[in-house]
């Protein structure tokens, strides 16, 4: 059984990859400091699969910890790294912060899987990196440009270390996976996205509005030149995200790869405005959402949404499932946490 070490494993994306790779018989190592998770998630995964990953907790900015628990793992095949803050607003109060923890936990993870000879990689970027692209669908031919907050910049920065390390050490194969807007929960319902503290992000925000946890969503804008105004993304559901990185591991494990880093946007190539997921929010739950419209959030973007081509071609993998699917399974991985805190 190949080992895989997931950084960031406890965490909402890498929780549901964990579960993806424990049932195509990947063995599971999470390293996670559980500063946005908790321990919990290990139990959940068990409900789920069975099997209950092996964990260490662990700071990865800490570079005599990080070697210290990548010893104990050399014989793992590849790391998929998580392991990063990620909330855009805290990023521009908290610059240092960000830089030193995403970027520090990426170059410790790089470094000691490198004097290990784990030679496979894959990295969570983001659709951030392209800025305010003037063509859509976006290709990954297309230019990144300097993202708007600190994190979305630890993402390019991290990008470019890889590619230069990886140029450098044509024996290394590193994947990198744009994300475009993960949303969504384990069709179990018995894990999903978990916050902490105020969400930053549209869908945990509606979901808590609707379970009365906030009182009402702010639509941070409808003044934007798309069809009602309100900014258009591409949501992927996190199953179907989850399902690219197996996808990944095994162009990986065949050695299937053309390049030292291949680049994929993971998105469905669709794009819905704000008010269109209200709307589906509003169906799928039978119930109406408390919002108002208020001015635009700095940074956001009108109008973003991915090709999904070269995923396709590459790694076999395409998203699946649909907006209101994707709406559905938060509402009842919300709704189910609400009731049931403690039994999930
Ligand atoms: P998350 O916060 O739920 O998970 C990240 C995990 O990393 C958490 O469990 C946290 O405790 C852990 N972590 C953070 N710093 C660490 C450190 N120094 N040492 C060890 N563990 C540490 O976030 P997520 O939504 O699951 O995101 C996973 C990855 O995907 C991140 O790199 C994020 O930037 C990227 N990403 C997320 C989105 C999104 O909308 N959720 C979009 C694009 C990219
Ligand atoms: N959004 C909003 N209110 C919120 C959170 C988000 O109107 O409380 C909007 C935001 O302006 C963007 C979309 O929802 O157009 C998705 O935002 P999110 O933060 O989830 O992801 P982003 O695309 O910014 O990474």
């Amino acid at each position: 059984m190949k080992k895989i070490i997931v950084t960031g494993g406890c965490g909402y994306i890498g929780s549901h990859t964990a579960i993806e790779l424990i049932e195509n018989d990947f063995e599971v190592v999470i390293f996670d400091d559980l500063s946005n998770s908790s321990e919990k998630t290990l139990e959940r995964i068990e409900k789920i699969t069975g099997v209950r990953p092996i964990f260490e907790k662990i700071d990865l900015k800490d570079e005599r910890a990080t070697e210290f628990a990548f010893d104990r793992y050399k014989d793992a095949f590849a790391v998929i790294h998580f392991a990063a803050l990620k909330a855009v607003g805290d990023s521009i109060e908290k610059p240092l912060e960000y830089y030193q923890n995403n970027l520090y936990s990426f170059l410790n993870t790089l470094m000691c899987q490198h004097k290990l000879g784990i030679h496979k990689f894959i990295f969570s970027s983001s659709a951030t990196v392209y800025g305010n692209p003037d063509v859509l669908p976006i290709t990954e031919e297309n230019k990144t440009q300097r993202p708007f907050s600190p994190y979305g910049n630890t993402k390019k920065i991290a990008e470019e270390i890889l590619d230069d390390f990886t140029k450098s050490n044509p024996n290394f194969a590193a994947i990198s996976l744009r994300y475009f807007n993960p949303i969504g929960a384990h069709e179990s319902g018995n894990i999903g996205e978990l916050p902490n503290g105020t969400p930053n992000n549209l869908m945990p925000y509606i979901t808590q509005t609707a379970a009365g946890v906030r009182k009402k969503l702010m639509v941070f804008g409808n003044d934007y030149p798309t069809k009602d105004g309100t900014p258009i993304r591409d949501y992927i559901h996190v199953v179907d995200l989850a399902k690219a990185h197996v996808k990944a591991l095994e162009r990986l494990l065949n050695q299937d790869q053309e390049q030292p880093l291949e680049i994929y946007n993971l998105g469905t190539g669709n794009g819905f405005s704000v008010l269109d997921v209200i709307q589906s929010f509003d169906r799928v739950s039978n119930t109406k959402l408390n919002y108002e419209i208020t001015g635009r959030r700095d940074g956001d973007v009108p109008k973003l949404y991915a090709a999904t081509n070269l995923a396709l071609e590459k790694l076999g993998w395409k998203a699946e499932k649909g907006l209101d699917e994707m709406i559905d399974s938060s509402w009842r991985w919300e709704q189910k946490y609400r009731n049931n805190k403690n039994d999930i």
